[in-house]
């Protein structure tokens, strides 16, 4: 029987070759009928015999599905079958509005490229740009929209007529595909010194001299797709030290990266889920377990008991592995915290005085974009950084925004987002605005951003915190309305938003420091939330932190004032000395902190000298780190909590005693004075590190349990939404997790953007969303 059906399918499908692949089967099944891009996803009309119909829906969601696409809906409504029709055809999109979202993410070299980029036969044979429809650079090549070749940095390029041939296609993989290229008339590497004279040219003699200088030890710039990333051999403990030292970067773990699944094997321990993370066309860097024996140079991660690998994610950087190279640091081209570079002339001028030579290319790379970072929780892959692969793609929120918004985001670890109708338009990791470089990149990434998904906000929704950057700029922007919500309240509507959920839910939120509605540094919070507003049902007991900024940074600071909350009047320097004894002066000075700088940060402390009240738990854990000699300053974000979680030993249950205290009409405190004193007797008698370090992440699980109990008996809720930087910490958050469900509590966390302050956007942009639709 003949049957006409109206298919409206929703998800990732636009940007993806899906309208190729529809007709593609529609042609195969002789069916006639039509498909189009709109503003909810693709529309098809499809006639023909019922079981051709019913083949092609099933071809279209299995076998014959885009690599890229994401399929979350398919609806049919029955339609009067028409005459006349006699082909199948792609409509224009234009003609029925405009698509939502033409630009999709950077993608990874895929299986058919990868075999074509190795076959003699192939006249694309080890040509390092080969790409399709299912791989290769998309945000990172866009200059402004329509996404078509005129608009991308491949512009200058005119295809050759064996690859026009292949574009115009509608059967062929590289139908549409933009970037498509080949060795005749696409874009060519070269090499050059560090001042960058042309010392190889030609993909062969290039990649094969690049490959001699790595296996040497020397330090390659690679150009790639979202930016230069500094290469040195991984196995090469001297020549990690020296890209250390050059780069300006002391301590930080560097990523690596490795041409097979089989060789990571050989250094880390991969399971099937972080096996499917690593090969999927994301290709993101994914912290791995290190191997007690790992070869890997003791360099490249110090502190840290993982390693972060990533698989070649680019024809290029394949061309350069079949050199026989065994592993390589790959970590971004910048110097210290700048942003990354992705322009030649910059490369030269900027990273001339730390790579020893320069593999470059003329694809022009309009926006860099750093690598993704995920790890696992709950045996669910969750980004710690959400950049390459994952940007632009939307985010979608179960409500519509009647107006656009803009979402200004936190100052450290920098994303930003625009809202528009249903999506969630996150940006790329932007980095740590006080660096005057980052901040205007922020800036212009804002505009660029804005352009591209041409949204035009009327709301702007920034933090409270009135001497954040973020905060000033969205301050400054005028004729727009300005909605400011706090920091902690927001980092619990990410986890809202990413769940379609409105609350109210038990939110705890742990993190280094976010802006209270008090005006102390707020930082492990319990939270009655919902989208439309929170109330502080509990937190950390307050202590001071003397000494603004620094107190982040030098550990000694948090050390003092709490232990000296957890003596009280007993209190003196002279009672530690012996643990005073660990603690250095100042960073990469080995020598024991001074008396006097002690007695200056205890007098402040006394008398509430430039000092701040803190529920900090970052801080808590910068103490605990430091007290236990693992390092007195955190020269990144969060490297002393890492070192504590690292050697944290897993089998032990036992955790030390704490407090919650309830006084009528406030917030109920968790109190952590008896940890603290029993903490360092444990010290004082010479019990092992790592048994501390676990006593000390199982009292935070059993507190913060405790604390979500008190909060479901008044409210009789129980949901408990996680989020915040400390649940970076996959000791503590797998516990917790494990904990709360043994006590019939249902727990969300951040599973698509960070639960670090990489993810605040969305929750800023989900509150104003919310406020937004629910106006009267
Ligand atoms: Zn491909
Ligand atoms: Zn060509």
């Amino acid at each position: 029987m003949i049957k006409r059906q109206k298919i409206l399918i929703t998800g990732r499908v636009q940007g993806v070759g899906f309208r190729p692949a529809v007709y593609r089967i529609a042609q195969a099944l002789g069916l006639t009928g039509f498909v189009y891009n709109d503003t909810k996803g693709v529309t098809i009309e499809l006639q023909g015999q019922e079981e051709k119909i019913a083949e092609f829906l099933a071809r279209l969601q299995s076998q014959d599905k885009p690599p890229l696409a994401d399929i979350k809906a398919c609806t049919v409504t029955e339609l009067p079958a028409i005459t006349g029709e006699d082909k199948f055809i792609i409509k224009t999109s234009d003609a029925e509005g405009s698509a939502l979202s033409q630009v999709t993410a950077d993608i990874a070299t895929c299986r058919d490229c990868f075999a074509e980029l190795f076959d003699k036969e192939d006249f694309r044979y080890s040509y390092p740009f080969i790409n399709c429809t299912n791989c290769g650079p998309r945000y990172s090549i866009v200059k402004t929209i329509p996404y078509d070749r005129p608009n991308t940095t491949m512009s200058e390029f005119a295809m050759c007529d064996k690859c026009a041939a292949q574009y115009t296609n509608v059967t062929d993989r590289r139908f549409h595909a933009q970037p498509v290229a080949c060795g005749t008339c696409g874009p060519e590497i070269w090499l050059t010194n560090s001042k960058g004279k042309t010392i190889k040219k030609g993909t062969k003699n290039t990649i094969v001299e690049a490959a001699r200088l790595l296996q040497a030890g020397k330090i390659v710039a690679i150009k790639g797709i979202g930016g230069f990333h500094l290469a040195v051999d991984a196995l090469n403990d001297q020549a990690v030290k020296r890209l250390r030292q050059r780069k300006r970067r002391d301590h930080k773990p560097f990523a690596v990266m490795t041409d097979s699944i089989e060789r990571i094997k050989k250094y880390a321990i991969v399971s099937g889920l972080a096996e499917k993370l690593l090969k999927g066309p994301q290709a993101p860097i994914v912290l791995l377990p290190r191997k007690e024996d790992s070869a890997i140079a003791p360099s490249v991660a110090e502190g840290v008991d993982t390693l972060g690998f990533m698989l070649c994610y680019a024809p290029l950087h394949y061309l350069l592995f079949a050199q026989g190279i065994e592993v390589l640091v790959m970590t971004s081209g910048n110097i210290s915290d700048e942003p990354l570079i992705c322009k030649n002339q910059k490369a030269l001028e900027r990273l001339g005085c730390v790579a020893d030579a320069f593999l470059m290319h003329n694809r022009e790379i309009y926006r860099q974009v750093d690598d993704s970072v995920f790890h696992f929780i709950d045996d669910n892959p969750v980004p710690l950084r959400r950049a390459r692969g994952y940007v632009p793609t939307p985010i979608f929120m179960e409500m519509n925004s009647p107006q656009d918004i803009f979402a200004a985001g936190a100052d450290m670890k920098n994303s930003f987002c625009f809202v528009k109708q249903n999506q969630i338009i996150c940006s790329e990791h932007i980095g740590d605005l006080e660096d005057a470089e980052v901040y205007h990149h922020y800036i212009d990434s804002i505009e660029h951003l804005r352009k591209l998904f041409e949204v035009e906000p009327k709301v702007v929704v920034c933090d409270l915190h009135p001497a954040y950057l973020s905060t000033r700029y969205a301050k400054s922007l005028s004729g727009i309305k300005l909605i400011q919500v706090q920091h902690h309240w927001a980092h619990i509507a990410s986890v809202l938003v990413e769940h379609g959920l409105s609350g109210p839910v038990i939110g705890i939120e742990c993190d280094g420091t976010g802006y209270g509605t008090d005006g102390a540094i707020w930082g492990c919070e319990c939270m009655i939330a919902t989208l439309e507003k929170f109330e502080r049902f509990g937190h950390l007991a307050y202590y001071d932190l003397a000494g603004a900024d620094k107190a982040s940074k030098e550990a000694i600071r948090p050390v003092l004032s709490l232990l000296k909350k957890a003596y009280g009047s007993e209190f003196t320097l002279q009672k530690i000395d012996w643990l005073l004894e660990r603690i250095e002066d100042e960073p990469n000075n080995k020598s024991q902190i001074s008396n006097l700088k002690s007695q200056i940060i205890l007098e402040q402390l006394d008398k509430g000298i430039n000092c701040v009240e803190t529920s900090s738990l970052g801080r808590v854990f910068d103490a605990v780190a430091a007290m236990l000699g693992l390092g007195s300053y955190n020269h990144f974000d969060a490297q002393l909590p890492m070192a504590l979680e690292a050697i944290a030993a897993d089998d032990i249950e036992e955790h030390y005693d704490f407090e919650l205290i309830n006084r009528t009409g406030e917030s109920v405190q968790l109190d952590l004075s008896k940890m603290f004193r029993r903490l360092v007797d444990d010290i004082k008698k010479g019990q092992d590190a790592s048994i501390i370090s676990a006593k000390f992440h199982n009292t935070l699980s059993i507190a913060l349990l405790a604390m979500a109990k008190q909060a479901r008996e008044g409210t009789k809720l129980d949901t408990v939404a996680l989020s915040g930087g400390v649940f970076c910490n996959r000791y503590l958050t797998n516990r917790l997790i494990k904990l709360l469900r043994k006590n019939d509590f249902r727990v969300l966390f951040n599973k698509e953007i960070p639960a670090n302050d990489g993810g605040l956007s969305i929750g800023q942009a989900a509150i104003a969303a919310y406020l937004l639709s629910n106006e009267v």
